[in-house]
């Protein structure tokens, strides 16, 4: 995935180190404490575009990262195979529309089902 090159806009203008966003408003440099508010960023990027969901991502306030697939079994019927059991998975899609959204898949015949 080519997240992180999406983000250049998110390094220091003076030295190049990465920002760190230090909180919903501004990201700081941490080596010349360049200063960015984030709507700056959010402006300035016109094919990737920042969303407060993807800024609360990346201070880590919401628990599933970019792409993170959390994989565990859930007893569930499978109404093509009859299985009892399912992968669950969710993965946090990239807009902020979208949200999240869960992934069952049978671990027998492999059909899944989305919610969102
Ligand atoms: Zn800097
Ligand atoms: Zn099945």
């Amino acid at each position: 995935m080519a997240f992180s090159r999406d983000r250049d806009f998110l390094f220091c203008g003076f030295c190049g180190n990465m920002l760190t966003l230090s909180s919903v408003k501004y990201a700081t440099c941490p080596l010349c404490s360049y200063k960015r508010s984030t709507k700056e960023i959010a402006g300035k990027e016109i094919k990737y575009q920042v969303t407060s969901q993807d800024i609360r991502r990346e201070l880590g306030i919401s628990t599933f990262g970019e792409g993170t697939l959390q994989l565990a079994t859930i007893s569930r019927k499978c109404e093509k195979c009859g299985n009892d059991e399912f992968e669950y998975t969710r993965k946090q899609m990239r807009s902020a529309d979208e949200g999240q959204t869960t992934f069952y898949t049978c671990t027998k015949c492999r059909d899944t089902i989305t919610e969102n």
